[in-house]
Formats: C-alpha cells, structure tokens, sequence
C-alpha cells in the first residue's frame, strides 16, 4: 500500500547504512544500496524514472515509500552580471530557504546553503536574524540544496567545487544535521567535495566550536567577530553575552591547538560603527598570536537595520592596520547584492519576490 505523502521518507536523509536497512527490510540485497547510492549522489537524479539498472520492483517501492527530495523551487533570480543565482526553496511544511550559486574567474563554483529557516540568534544587521527562527532543516534537506546547484551546473557542463554553509540560520546550532549533511557532502562514494573546499561559519557557539574541533575532519571553520570587545560585540550579536569573547577565543585558540588548522574571522564592515582604526587596533592586538586569517565584508543592506557599509577608505585604513600585526586580512567581494542574495540578505528579498 501507498503511503500518504507526508509519511514518505525523505531519501537525502538516510545515510548509507539506513539505506541498506530499508532496502533489505524489503527483500532486496545489500548490494542495490551502492547502486541506488551512485544514481542519487553522482549521476544526481531528479526522478526514480531515470534510474536504470535496479529491479522495476524495487524502483516502485523507493518511489511509494521515499520521496526523492522534498523542496520545491519556487523562484529563481539572477545577478545582473549572471555571475549569481539565488533559489527561493520551499520545505513541505511552507517554510522558505534559500541557497545561493557563486561564479567566481577559473573554476571555482560554490554553493552557499542554509542550514535553518530563520534563525534563532538575532544579530541585528542580518535579515535572516531578523526574521526570526522558524526550525531546523533535516539533514537532507540541507543536502539537497547542494544537490540542486550540482545539477544545475553539471548541465550546463560545470562542477560544484565549494560549499560554504553561510545561507540561513546558525549551523552549530543545529549541529548533528548539519554534521550530518557535512559528511555526505564529502562522501567519496557520493558528491565527493572536498573537505578543505567546504566551510562551515558559525556566530560563535562555543559548546560546537568544542565538539567540532573533535571531528576527524578537513573542513574549513569561520567565526563570525564583528568587535572586538564584549561591549561592542554583545550590542551586535546578542549571543556574545552567554559566550563572550574570552571564552569564544579560548575554544578557538583550543581548537587550532588540537587541529593544527587556521580559522577565519569573520568582519562585518559598518562604518563608523565597528570601521575605526581604534576597532582595528583592538581586532589586532586580540588576534596577533592566532594562526588565523581575517575576512572583511562591507555591510550588505538589510530593511531593519540602518547601518551603511563601509566606504573603500575606510576599508583600505582599517585592513591596513590589522595587516600591520601581522594577521593576514583579505576582503570579501560583495556578491549578489542586486538580487539580495548577499551575505545577511537572505530572505528579506524572498518575502518581497513571493508576496509581489
Ligand atoms: N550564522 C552563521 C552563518 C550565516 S551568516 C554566522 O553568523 O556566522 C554568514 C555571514 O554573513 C556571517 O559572518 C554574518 O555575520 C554575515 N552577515 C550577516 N548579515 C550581514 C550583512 N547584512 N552584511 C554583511 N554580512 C552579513
Ligand atoms: Fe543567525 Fe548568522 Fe544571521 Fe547572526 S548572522 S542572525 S547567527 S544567520
């Protein structure tokens, strides 16, 4: 018997081993899992129809008991230098996400992907923070926001070389899904990326910090600073009061202790605010002994927050003192901003492409 859609399982949510459990508490031979496996995460298929050489019988109960990915996409929008595409994804219960394709020169191609609807911390200069948290996205359906640029780009010839998980929502804050999603991502008998091409930001959420630094991986970590002093940061990220800056660093310091590994500070750029060379001075002498590298990225605008990016002088006069402790500094290009597709833009512009 059929079963009624919403009891249907999500086919990007089982892993391997829940795969071959389903299957052979069908009847069918372990085997058919790395077939099955090969047609979802390489030859990357939108329809069971297409798949070729499995048992017609076994094709009809993945296609009555398991949903081949559950998001919709309801509205795609370009950059008008075509370089971006932004995907406006609905979840089954409703909910919008949204994932992000970056071009950049060379080959370099790279999803940026949300790992919640909405999100729960609040940071005052983020749409997706100001829209509040919605819930948690499964593991698979953070993987197949990958799955969608994938096959995107793989017809018009191209391949996914980076994901960044810098979409919606705080990662860390939904740590086993994302974990989850990370690992088949990286799968070499899947999508195979990877592991140094993909990384993950978090606002600082020090207890993942901590668990993440005990992963066995490759996988590049972000923090997101923005001040450099718990006054500052707190005003900005209201998180910073439960992990304040010490014991932000102390999880960073420990993990690159552990790791072996560089991280990346994160700098949003608002003028005047978090821009002055007494900031940078500050951001220096906090990081000047850390294998760690700075990313800044001038404020994209959001409609509740009235703070304006930094201009070029004052980027160029801020990253030139960091530099001068030694830390090395590079700014981020601003990607998409015309299709609100930036960083801390998402949704914002949903709200207005849906409803108008
Ligand atoms: N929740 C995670 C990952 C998603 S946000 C985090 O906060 O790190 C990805 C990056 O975009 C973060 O560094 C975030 O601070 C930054 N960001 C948010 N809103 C922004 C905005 N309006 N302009 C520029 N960067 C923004
Ligand atoms: Fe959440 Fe990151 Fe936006 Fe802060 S910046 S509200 S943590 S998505």
């Amino acid at each position: 018997m059929d079963n009624p859609e919403n009891q249907q399982i999500n086919i990007y949510d089982l892993t391997h081993a829940e795969l071959t459990t389903l299957i052979e508490a069908w009847g069918f031979e372990r085997y058919r899992t790395d077939q099955i496996w090969r047609w979802l995460y390489q030859h990357k298929v939108d329809d069971y129809g297409k798949i070729g050489n499995l048992p017609a019988d076994l094709i009809k109960r993945l296609d009555s008991e398991t949903r081949l990915g559950v998001l919709e996409i309801i509205d795609t929008i370009h950059s008008t230098d075509g370089e971006t595409k932004k995907f406006a994804l609905r979840l089954p219960d409703g909910q919008i996400v949204e994932a992000v394709l970056m071009r950049y020169e060379g080959v370099r191609r790279t999803a940026c992907i949300s790992t919640q609807a909405g999100c729960a911390i609040g940071c005052v200069f983020c749409a997706t923070g100001q829209m509040g948290f919605a819930r948690h996205l499964s593991p698979g359906e953070i993987v197949e926001q990958v799955l969608i640029i994938a096959r995107m780009l793989e017809d018009q010839g191209e391949r996914l070389s980076n994901i960044v998980l810098m979409g919606m929502g705080e990662p860390f804050h939904n740590y086993d899904n994302t974990m989850a999603a990370i690992h088949r991502f990286i799968d070499p008998d899947g999508l195979n990326i990877g592991q140094r091409h993909i990384t993950v930001s978090t606002v600082g959420l020090v207890p993942g910090i901590r668990r993440f630094a005990d992963e066995d991986l490759q996988v590049r970590l972000a923090i997101s600073l923005h001040a450099a002093s718990d006054e500052e940061r707190s005003a900005l990220i209201p998180v910073n009061r439960r992990y304040p800056l010490d014991d932000l660093l102390g999880a960073v310091r420990d993990y690159i202790e552990q790791t072996g590994r560089r991280v990346t500070f994160e700098w949003t750029l608002i003028a005047h605010q978090n821009d002055t060379p007494e900031q940078a001075h500050k951001l220096g002498r906090l990081l000047h002994d850390l294998m760690c590298h700075v990313n800044v990225i001038p404020l994209n605008p959001t409609d509740s927050y009235d703070g304006n990016p930094s201009d070029n002088n004052r980027v160029a006069a801020f990253t030139g003192i960091v530099d001068s402790y030694g830390i090395p500094v590079t700014v981020r290009v601003r990607r998409g901003i015309d299709v609100s597709a930036g960083c801390g833009q998402l949704k914002a512009a949903i709200i207005k492409t849906s409803e108008g």
